[in-house]
């Protein structure tokens, strides 16, 4: 039997998962995407940086944080450290080419429906088939625009196009992780002033940075700090939003009001991507798809989930250098399930690279000092 596996989006999850299945010497795969090769990067508003550095570190057992295969890295194709959206996209499209990946742009998937064995995937080009489908859609392109009441008078960051298109004013943040962060110090450096309300304490002691800041957002914020337009309300949520004639009132979870001439800017994050295919994933109460230890479907089996939306109990594997790791343990499953030659080389090649990752009980992020 020679089985043929779809990959839905060609984000870093699909181009990394793509390109380890041709470095297994799999040539039946194909990868469908809505719009083109490293669209949610495109997509950022144009200011927005990577938080983690890139740096060429591989041949010493450091692999370049937002690599997505060995042997390459962003650092040394585009020679800088915190790279733009558009840098990232055009990275992806460079593997893209250089590893010659099936992909067809322009294809959305609408529906995935399991028939006996088979996936029968309904795209607007028409259906495939596939005997198991690894969905890597991403968050980026499903905020979570509707997190309590009058939410939709606010506008969302993902759809922010660039920062200086905002008329100087005084402007509130609803949201301080990442996001929230990265809006106010764009709109303070244009001048503007800034509000920021996060629900979250912001100097909390955690040292994993999918629950903390990362040095890039510290070392913003304290420049922003200091041109005094910069004001953090910590650990009070909004709960509502009325339109008014003037402008937009606030509700705080404190039953305190605010009161803001201009529209409220949401940073309250992203949903899963496997929303799309709900019925296909138990669901966790993280809102995140729940996943055996193969990061398959625990109720649709051949169904694989990988990027950011993979979480194992206290591992969260938000970001690229986290779900890189687990693009070897589902082609691992695959190869041993439809018996397909074992590429030992490869697999060590990963291993060796920290880019697979078996043992879940090793992810727990503690800092001594
Ligand atoms: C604002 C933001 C900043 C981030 N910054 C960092 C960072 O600095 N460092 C880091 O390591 N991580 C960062 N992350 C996390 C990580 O970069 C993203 O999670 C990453 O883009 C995930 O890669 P992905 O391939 O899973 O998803 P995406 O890059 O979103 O790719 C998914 C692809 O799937 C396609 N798609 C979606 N639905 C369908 C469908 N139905 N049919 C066909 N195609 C579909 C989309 O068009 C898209 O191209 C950030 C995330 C966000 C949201």
């Amino acid at each position: 039997m020679n089985p043929f596996f779809l990959i839905v989006g060609a984000g870093p999850a699909g181009i990394g998962m793509g390109i380890l299945l041709k470095q297994l010497r799999i040539e039946n795969f194909g990868i469908l995407e809505r719009d083109r090769v490293g669209s949610s990067f495109l997509q950022w508003p144009r200011e927005m940086r990577f938080i983690t550095p890139s740096f060429t570190g591989q041949g010493f057992g450091a692999l370049d944080l937002n690599a997505i295969s060995p042997t390459t890295s962003p650092a040394y194709t585009l020679r800088k450290e915190h790279l733009s959206g558009e840098d990232y996209a055009l990275y992806l499209d460079l593997l893209a080419e250089h590893y010659d990946l099936p992909i067809r742009e322009g294809v959305n998937v609408n529906e995935v429906v399991k028939k006996e064995n088979r996936f029968i995937v309904k795209t607007n080009e028409g259906e495939y088939e596939a005997d198991a489908v690894i969905w890597a859609t991403g968050e980026f392109q499903f905020p979570n625009a509707a997190p309590f009441p009058g939410a939709e008078h606010a506008l969302h960051n993902r759809y922010v196009d660039s920062w200086k298109n905002f008329e100087n004013g005084h402007y509130v943040v609803i949201g301080g992780y990442e996001s929230g962060i990265d809006a106010a110090v764009n709109l303070v450096a244009n001048g503007n002033e800034v509000t920021i309300i996060s629900a979250k304490e912001l100097h909390g002691k955690e040292a994993d940075p999918s629950l903390s800041l990362a040095p890039y957002t510290w070392e913003r914020l304290r420049k922003a700090e200091q041109t005094k337009r910069f004001t953090i309300v910590e650990k009070i949520r909004v709960v509502k939003i009325e339109k008014k004639e003037n402008g937009y009132l606030l509700f705080l979870s404190n039953g305190e009001q605010l009161m803001t001439e201009t529209k409220p800017i949401l940073a309250t994050g992203f949903r899963s991507g496997a929303e799309q295919i709900q019925s296909l994933f138990e669901w966790g109460e993280n809102g995140k798809p729940k996943l055996t230890l193969y990061d398959e479907s625990t109720i649709t089996p051949n169904l694989f989930l990988i990027g950011p939306s993979v979480a194992h109990d206290q591992a969260i594997f938000c970001f690229i250098y986290k779900f890189r790791q687990r693009f070897a343990v589902v082609a691992k499953k695959l190869v041993d399930r439809y018996q397909l030659p074992h590429e030992e080389e490869v697999f060590t090649l990963y291993a060796n690279n920290q880019m697979y990752l078996t043992d879940l009980s090793c992810c727990e992020v503690k800092c001594d000092c």
